[in-house]
């Protein structure tokens, strides 16, 4: 088992300048003109990666109409359920894919790491490394794009995928349907009349292999069942969220606590020394952004906005939106700064991305910061870790004085009861 077989390049700027230009051109959920462009920009070195599970049909259909010979590389795991081997070949006949690609580990590498089929088990990291990963970066020698069915409403992780993503080994994945809410999808399904995976009446959302894969609950992620009761949440060929192909042992402990559970943190520390022009997934401290505008204008990949106590908001106004994550610190419990930046952020610039304390955050500070439109939470403090994995967070139901633009106080005449306007917001 190798752990790289593409060594990364530097990113050729020129097509780092391109991303940002290719990802303000299309309409969030035009899925086809984002298919039909990566076909006229990479020709016969453009593929499409499918997992052939519960979605998949939506895009290979849309991948149909734009070119159904497109090459489309199934990873055959070996651990399949036998429903999705069924799949590949009636949306094979279905859609008139006419080239279909059915990748497999090397076998060295299952008598060697995984004689008796159960690395799942105990390493599933690694297992999935030598059926999906290695299989993949063999085949995508003389590819420059790959074509992913992944989209944002599909967990916390994924929430902030932009169309066309420039990866560490200068290829470019595109993400069609990145913008797609479940209910676009389900509604593409029925007005093409395409048939579904047998086990998405099930329950079954979202599908990979069958040891790794179970049915959801009501009100959990569509990628719920994946991996249940694992720390794993992506299987290796989307590791890294910034398209980053990379070994399993990089990862660091989930500390991220959103949408009532702790995910895997896409965003890592900021280097000391890292080119603004060129990092991912990082918060950038709001003194470095005002100091290297233009780098950062010009970066092409998704990045946060650190926020100080100290800091004023209003010095980055024009740009919020370049960023898809701001951290709001919380430099000690009493310093109450970072609740009226978050206001701000939402009531005053109308910010939608994702705001998360970090620094001291703590339980009971947890349902205030949400009130002020905090929806994610860097949470270092073990009782409080361990309080929010219990389900022990404090509801706050009476408001003495109301925030942001739906809550309204306590004592009021029902007929008073209603939000305040709002104030100034960004067009
Ligand atoms: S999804 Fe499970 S069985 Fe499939 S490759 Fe990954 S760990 Fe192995």
């Amino acid at each position: 088992m190798q752990h790289s077989l593409i060594q990364p390049q530097k990113p050729d700027p020129i097509r780092a300048m391109g991303i940002i230009a290719l990802n303000g051109m299309f309409d969030e959920h035009d899925a086809e003109g984002v298919i039909r462009k990566a076909a006229e920009l990479f020709g016969d070195k453009l593929a499409v990666v499918s997992s052939f599970g519960a979605d998949s049909v939506a895009l290979l259909h849309l991948v149909s109409l734009v070119n159904p010979d497109l090459p489309v590389f199934f990873l055959d795991t070996g651990m399949h359920f036998p429903e999705t081997r069924a799949h590949v070949e009636v949306l094979k006949a279905r859609l008139g894919l006419s080239d279909v690609r059915t990748l497999v580990p090397d076998s060295r590498d299952l008598v060697r790491f995984d004689p008796d089929g159960t690395l799942w088990e105990g390493d599933p990291d690694s297992c999935c490394h030598i059926r999906k990963t290695e299989p993949l970066n063999a085949a995508l020698e003389g590819f420059s794009a790959w074509i992913t069915g992944r989209k944002r409403f599909q967990t916390a992780e994924r929430g902030v995928l932009p169309h066309f993503e420039l990866t560490s080994d200068d290829r470019i994945k595109v993400n069609p349907l990145a913008y797609w809410a479940e209910a676009d999808v389900a509604a593409h399904k029925s007005d093409h009349d395409l048939p579904e995976h047998p086990l998405f009446s099930e329950g079954f959302t979202s599908i990979g292999c069958a040891p790794c894969t179970s049915a959801i609950g009501e009100g959990e992620d569509a990628r719920a069942g994946r991996w249940r009761g694992f720390n794993k949440a992506e299987c290796g060929i989307h590791f890294d969220v910034s398209g980053e192909i990379a070994p399993p042992q990089i990862r660091e402990a989930p500390m991220l606590f959103k949408k009532g559970r702790f995910v895997t943190d896409p965003f890592k520390p900021l280097g000391e020394n890292a080119n603004l022009k060129g990092v991912r997934y990082v918060h950038v401290p709001l003194s470095k952004v005002k100091d290297n505008l233009d780098a950062i204008r010009q970066n092409p990949h998704p990045l946060g906005l650190l926020i100080e106590a100290s800091d004023r908001v209003e010095d980055v106004a024009e740009d919020l939106d370049r960023f898809s994550s701001v951290a709001v610190s919380f430099p000690a419990f009493g310093d109450g700064r970072g609740y009226s930046t978050a206001r701000l952020l939402r009531e005053r610039y109308g910010y939608r991305g994702e705001i998360r304390a970090v620094g001291d955050v703590l339980t009971d500070q947890i349902g205030f910061m949400a009130r002020c439109g905090f929806d994610a939470f860097a949470v270092a403090n073990d009782a409080t870790k361990k309080a929010l994995e219990k389900g022990e967070l404090a509801e706050i139901s009476v408001y003495m004085q109301p925030v942001g633009l739906t809550e309204v106080p306590v004592g009021t005449r029902p007929f008073l009861r209603k939000p305040a306007e709002p104030v100034a917001r960004r067009p």
